[in-house]
């Protein structure tokens, strides 16, 4: 039996994604329908801490503007995590340590560096 329609419950980060892998993959199929289902009650984690660079790779597939993505969700760049007192200053230069993230970036992405 074919299956012809696919529920996702929950509309937070892992449903959207879903949604959108299934949809990229299924779109020709007219046959097919995605519903994602959304809680007015239970809001998502949404903690928005950060992602990697490759998801610029998946707005891309999913054919998602990346500069309306980053305004709806009034988001920012980040290049890496600098861990405070990480390290003994006595022994190294300093007593943080930067986790950048590292390259390969995917295909299109520029980095953006700050003073
Ligand atoms: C402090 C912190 C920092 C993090 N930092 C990062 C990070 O840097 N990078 C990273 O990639 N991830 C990070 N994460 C993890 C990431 O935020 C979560 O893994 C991700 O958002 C979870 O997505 P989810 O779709 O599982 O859940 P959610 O986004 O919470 O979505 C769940 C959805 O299910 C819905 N729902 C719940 N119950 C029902 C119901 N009964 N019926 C219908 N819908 C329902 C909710 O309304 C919601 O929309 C972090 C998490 C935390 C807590």
């Amino acid at each position: 039996m074919k299956i012809k329609r696919i529920a996702i419950v929950g509309g937070g980060t892992a449903g959207w994604l879903a949604a959108n892998h299934l949809g990229l993959e299924l779109y020709k199929d007219s046959e097919i329908e995605i519903i994602v289902f959304e809680s007015a009650d239970v809001p998502t984690i949404g903690v928005g801490e950060g992602t990697v660079p490759y998801i610029i790779k998946g707005l891309k597939r999913f054919g998602i503007s990346e500069a309306e993505l980053l305004v709806s969700c009034d988001a920012t760049f980040k290049q890496g995590i600098k861990f405070i007192n990480w390290l003994d200053s006595s022994v190294h230069r300093d007593n943080h340590y930067y986790h950048p993230f590292d390259p390969p970036y995917p295909e299109g992405f520029d980095i953006i560096t700050t003073g």
